[in-house]
Order: structure tokens, then sequence, then C-alpha cells
């Protein structure tokens, strides 16, 4: 497994992540619970193959993940870094939340707790000063070992959450298609955070890859999974990728990605992005995602974000992966309306650079969506 430093904290963390948020689940009395016989080991077999970074948060697979995950990590302990999140606005609070999930995963400290999911409300939230005061206090009893976060916001929002001299590392949205971040992570790396990223390989493949792009660019792989990682890999600002895996094979596929063949070389990676170009202009040419018109609709429809997901779906040929682009607007992360919001007043249209005739489009993309 590659290992490198994460950051400036003192850890040194392997490439390839275990994301617990996927983990396998049966039913029980009527009830869904995570498959521990399953699940846990899964995370055995990573945690020998090298993998030493498990993500987990309080709501993942029903509240059900931390327990789990702390199951797993008893004697390997010394090898693994655990991760959590507090989860922002509960009731608890910082102080409640953290000792809960302490209780949950059956542990004395957590590695890395994160602000799950912030971005610029988090910088505006009243309580902002007091839940960082109670994360710097709670380092200072141990009882966490790094301050980070976890990002959901443009990416700009980023460096602005960096400002606040707290955070040690940053996990946020990065993969072959969602390059976004790009700039954001290396500025966070140049700051000395350690950088985590989500969604390069959902569920052991691509959560969107096109599948005849090695093909298209003439890379050899085995499976779309293993160019994704090895898209991400190849990209120095990026510490760790997480991996959702639910299956020995995703585990098995992945380690041996991140372990024996590693990154895409140079030459790989501009082949892979001459074959991406090409589609990358066809959506350009469609919404360049400037968000220009965002802030003149009255019903706060997410015009980029459900272009996004049209040309997921008409250019890219990812239809799953396109709706629930779409059907993640609304969800606490993704701010703003569907389709379906568009009163039709036209005021986007006269901000919109690319001359899109949004009304249109979106009734078009409700109807696809809707
Ligand atoms: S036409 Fe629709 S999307 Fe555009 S500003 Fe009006 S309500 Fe918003
Ligand atoms: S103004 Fe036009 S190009 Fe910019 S995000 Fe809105 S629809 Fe897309």
């Amino acid at each position: 497994m590659q290992c490198v430093p994460f950051g400036n904290t003192g850890m040194t963390i392997s490439r390839l992540g275990f994301g617990a948020m996927r983990l396998p689940m049966t039913e029980l009395n009527d009830r869904r619970v995570i498959d521990e016989d399953v699940a846990v080991p899964l995370l055995h077999s990573a945690f020998e193959r090298g993998v030493n970074y498990v993500d987990s948060a309080y709501f993942y697979c029903d509240g059900q993940s931390e327990v789990v995950v702390g199951r797993a990590v008893k004697g390997w302990r010394d090898r693994v870094y655990v991760s959590t999140k507090f989860p922002v606005g509960n009731e608890n609070g910082y102080r409640g939340c953290l000792e809960e999930q302490l209780g949950k995963l059956d542990l004395d400290y957590i590695d890395c707790y994160h602000f799950h999911g912030i971005g610029q409300w988090f910088l505006d939230h009243e309580k902002r000063d007091e839940m960082l005061a109670a994360a710097l206090r709670a380092k200072e009893e141990g009882l966490i070992r790094h301050i980070s976060f976890s990002f959901h916001d443009k990416p700009e929002v980023m460096a602005k959450l960096i400002d606040l001299g707290v955070f040690e590392s940053v996990l946020c949205q990065y993969n072959l298609l969602d390059r976004a971040n790009e700039p954001a992570l290396a500025d966070a790396r140049a700051r000395g955070l350690g950088t985590v990223v989500m969604g390069p390989v959902g569920g052991g493949r691509l959560a969107g890859l096109p599948p005849d792009l090695a093909a298209k660019a003439g890379v050899a792989v085995h499976s779309s999974a293993e160019l994704a990682l090895r898209f991400v890999m190849a990209n120095p600002n990026v510490c760790c990728a997480l991996s959702g895996m639910n299956a020995m094979a995703q585990v098995e596929g992945n380690t041996v990605t991140a372990g024996n063949v590693g990154p895409l070389t140079a030459d790989e990676l501009d082949a892979v992005n001459a074959a991406t170009d090409e589609n990358r202009r066809l959506a350009d040419l469609y919404c360049t995602g400037c968000n220009y018109c965002v802030p003149h609709c009255p019903n706060e429809v997410a015009i980029p974000r459900i272009f996004s997901a049209m040309n997921h779906d008409r250019v890219w040929g990812l239809h799953d992966h396109a709706r629930h682009l779409y059907n993640s607007i609304g969800s606490r992360h993704v701010p703003g309306n569907k389709a379906d919001a568009c009163v039709e007043c036209g005021k986007c249209e006269e901000e919109c650079p690319q001359h899109i005739p949004i009304r249109e489009q979106l009734a078009e993309c409700l109807k696809q969506f809707g």
C-alpha cells in the first residue's frame, strides 16, 4: 500500500481509505442492520492489505456505522486511524455528540474529528466560535487528535474555512469528472492540511465514469474503478481517496490498485485528459456553472446543478449518476430547488453569458428527471 505524510498532522496515511458509509446491511426483526459478519471481515481484509484510515460519521448506515467500525478496529488501533464527524446543529452540541460517538466507537480518542459538511453557512453560524473552542478543548484533553472538516460548498469557500486557523485536514469531493475542488486541494496542501477525497470510487466503481473512457484513452486498466482511483492518486495534492467498499472483490481490487499499480503515469494522464476534453467542451457549451443566474431566481432553482445532472445524462451517458445528482438537490448539503420550482419568470436568462434558454431546458430536465 502506498502511504504519504498527512499534511502537518504527523500521520502517515494510506492512499486508499475505507469509507464506512455503505457497509453491507441485512434485515433483523424487521429492522435494517449492518451485517457484521460480512462488514467486519471486509474492514479487516482492508487493514491487512495496508489501508490505515477508516472514515465514518454520526449518520452513516442509519447511525450504526461507528459501532461496527469501533468493533472492527479492536486489535488494530495502533495501526489504523479512525475518522468520524460531528453533525453540526445536533441538539446535543459538540461535546455531547463527541462523547456519544466515543461511546459508540468504544474508543478513548478519535484521530480526525470532522465538522460535517460545512461551508459558508458555518462561517456565518452564530455558534461558530463556541464550537471551535469546544473542539480545541477536546483536542487538549486528548479526546480527538486532529480537528478536521468535510466540505460541501463552492471551492473558494474552502480557503476561508482554512483561514480560521484551526483545521488540520479536509475531506471533499473530487473525481475525474468533478475537478472543481482541484485548486482548493492544492491550496489546502500548501497550507499544511491533510487532504482526503470522497467520491472517486463509489461502491467499488466511480460514481460516474463513462465505461468506454479507458478504451478511448488507450489506457490499459482492469476496471473503471482502477482508472478512477489511479486518476485521483496521480494528483499529489490528494493524500487519501476514500472508497465506500461493501464487497470483498472491491477491497481486493482497490488495494491492488493503490498498492501495486499506483497512479496514472504522466502519459496516461495526458491521454485521459484528452479523451475527456472533447466531452467536457460539449458540456461547457451547455452550461459553464458560472452561477451568475442563481441569485436572480426568486425560487432558488439550483440551475447549474440541474444542468450538471443533465450533462451527466446526455453528454456522459451516466444515467443513474445523473439522477442521483438531480435527486440530491434540496438535501442538507445541496441547497436550492429542483426544476419544478421554476415559475418561468425569465430573470435568469437575462444573466446567462451562454444565452441558454434556461426555461426551456429546465422543462426538458423536468421531463427527464421529474
Ligand atoms: S425562469 Fe425559473 S429558474 Fe429562471 S429565474 Fe425564473 S423561476 Fe428561476
Ligand atoms: S448563468 Fe448560464 S452558464 Fe452560468 S450557471 Fe446559469 S445557466 Fe449556467
